[in-house]
C-alpha cells in the first residue's frame, strides 16, 4: 500500500530576512510546499460530483460514437444531386435515434431521418424537414445545400482513447456529463480533504444565544464552513475554543485526530489573549507570516502533529480575505487539485483611489450593470456588511497607484475561487 504523503514540519518557514512578505512571495512559498495529502478512491461517476480526479481520464468511446443527423429531416448521398431543384424518391422506413435504418439508401433516393439517428449506408447529407415538400412519396427541395450538411461526423468532438480530462480536474456538472457520454462509469478521485474549522475567543456567542454588549456572535465559523462546502472540501465543525491555553491545545489535538488540515480564526497575533499563536509556537512549528496585504493581520501557519494549521485573523473581513487568497489554493493543492489561483479580469473603475506603496490591497467590489467595477464605500475591515455587498475583490498592486474613473483595474469574482 502506498504511504500517505506527509508535509514537512518546516513547510511554512519563509526565507529569513524579509519583514513584510509580499503576497506573491507568500503564495509562491505555499505553492512550492503544499502537495496532495489524501488517498485516491474509486467512485461511480454520479457519486463523484465536486471531487478531484486522481488520474487523467481517456474517452472509452468517441463522441459522437457514430455519424448521425443533427436535425429532423431527410438523408441522401450528396454526390447524386444534380443542379436542382431536386426530386428524390423516398425509400420505405426511417432512421430514428436508437432505431437505425438497416438497409442501404440507393444513390438518387432519400430516407426519413430524425435527430441523433445513425446515418444509414449511402447517406452523407441531411436536409431539414422545414426546407422540403413531400408529395406522393417524393422529396422536393431547392438547390443550394452543402455536402455533409446537418450531419455530425463520428468522433468530431472527441475520439476514443483521447484524454477527456486531466488529473487534478474538479468534477462539476459539465464534467460528469462529459464522462458519462464518453462511456466512463467509474473514476479514481481523491478522498475529500477534511478541514476543521475552529473559532477562538471568550467574547464569542452562538446564533440564538443572548449576547451582552461586550460579546460578539461567531460569524467566522459558519462563513468558513460554507466556503469549504462551496469549494468541495469536507468541513469539520470544531466549535469554539475559549481564550485558554489548555483548551486550545485540547482543540488542536482533537482536530489532528479527525482532520487533514485546520482553519482557525482569532488569537493569531501576539497579544495577551492570542493563545492560538502562543500554543502553536510551543507545541507546533509556528511561522507567523507578516504579509504585506490589506486587509489582513499576521497569518499564523503551523504544523500540529503533522496537520497543517492556517491561523486566520479574527476579524471576519480579514478572515474571509485571507481564506480566499491563501487558504483556498493551499487546500486545493493538499487535495490533489494542483495550485490554482484565479485570474483577474480587467474592468474600468467606477471609483477614484490613491494608494501608497508597500502592500497589496483587496477592496470589496462588484460589477455594475454598465460593466465597470465599484468598490464598497468603506475600506474599514470591521465592516462585515461590505462582504455581503461585494461579489469580488479589486486587487491593487503592491506599488503606489492612483486609480481614476475609467482606469482598468483587476477584478476577481469571489466565485472564481470556487
Ligand atoms: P483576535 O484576532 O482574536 O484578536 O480577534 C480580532 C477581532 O475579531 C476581535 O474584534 C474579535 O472579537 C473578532 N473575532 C474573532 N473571532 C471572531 C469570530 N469567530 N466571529 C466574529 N468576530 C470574531
Ligand atoms: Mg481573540
Amino acid at each position: 500500500m502506498a504511504e500517505t504523503p506527509r508535509l514537512k514540519d518546516d513547510c511554512f518557514a519563509l526565507p529569513e530576512g524579509t519583514h513584510w512578505t509580499p503576497v506573491a512571495e507568500a503564495l509562491a512559498h505555499l505553492k512550492a510546499h503544499m502537495r496532495c495529502v489524501v488517498e485516491p478512491e474509486v467512485l461511480p461517476v454520479a457519486a463523484a460530483s465536486g471531487r478531484v480526479l486522481a488520474a487523467s481520464i481517456a474517452a472509452k468511446r468517441a463522441n459522437p460514437p457514430y455519424a448521425n443527423a443533427a436535425v429532423d429531416g431527410y438523408g441522401f448521398a450528396f454526390v447524386a444531386l444534380g443542379a436542382g431543384p431536386h426530386a428524390l424518391p423516398l425509400v420505405d422506413g426511417r432512421s430514428a435515434a436508437g432505431v437505425p435504418y438497416e438497409g442501404k439508401v440507393p444513390e438518387g433516393q432519400a430516407v426519413r431521418i430524425l435527430t441523433g439517428a445513425s446515418l444509414p449506408e449511402g447517406v452523407d447529407t441531411v436536409i431539414m424537414q422545414e426546407d422540403v415538400r413531400v408529395v406522393g412519396g417524393v422529396l422536393h427541395f431547392e438547390a443550394g445545400l452543402k455536402a455533409g450538411a446537418n450531419c455530425r461526423a463520428m468522433g468530431e468532438d472527441i475520439l476514443a482513447g483521447a484524454e477527456a480530462l486531466p488529473a487534478g480536474a474538479r468534477l462539476g456538472p459539465q464534467e460528469l456529463g462529459l464522462l458519462v457520454a464518453l462511456g466512463v462509469a467509474e473514476v479514481s478521485v481523491y478522498k475529500r480533504l477534511r478541514v476543521g474549522v475552529l473559532s477562538t475567543g471568550d467574547e464569542l456567542r452562538q446564533p440564538g444565544e443572548a449576547a451582552t454588549a461586550h460579546q460578539i456572535y461567531d460569524a467566522n465559523r459558519p462563513m468558513l464552513l460554507a466556503l469549504l462546502a462551496e469549494w468541495g472540501f469536507e468541513g469539520v465543525d470544531l466549535g469554539v475554543a475559549p481564550d485558554d491555553r489548555a483548551a486550545v491545545v485540547a482543540s488542536l489535538n482533537g482536530a489532528a485526530e479527525h482532520c487533514d488540515a485546520l482553519l482557525t480564526s482569532g488569537g493569531a497575533s501576539a497579544g495577551d489573549e492570542d493563545h492560538m499563536s502562543a500554543v502553536l509556537a510551543e507545541g507546533g512549528r509556528l511561522n507567523l507570516w507578516r504579509i504585506a496585504i490589506k486587509p489582513g493581520r499576521p497569518l499564523a501557519l503551523a504544523m500540529w502533529q503533522g496537520m497543517p494549521v492556517f491561523g486566520l485573523p479574527g476579524n471576519p473581513v480579514a478572515a474571509f480575505t485571507t481564506a480566499l487568497i491563501f487558504a483556498r489554493p493551499a487546500l486545493g493543492a493538499l487535495q490533489g487539485q494542483g495550485w490554482n489561483v484565479p485570474q483577474p479580469v480587467l474592468l474600468p473603475a467606477a471609483f477614484n483611489k490613491r494608494k501608497k506603496a508597500g502592500r497589496r490591497e483587496y477592496l470589496r467590489a462588484r460589477r455594475q450593470a454598465d460593466g465597470a467595477v465599484e468598490v464598497f464605500a468603506s475600506e474599514g475591515s470591521g465592516r462585515i456588511s461590505g462582504l455581503a455587498w461585494a461579489e469580488g475583490f479589486v486587487e491593487l498592486p503592491d506599488e503606489a497607484m492612483e486609480v481614476q474613473l475609467g482606469d482598468l483595474v483587476r477584478y476577481i469574482p469571489f466565485a472564481a475561487y470556487g
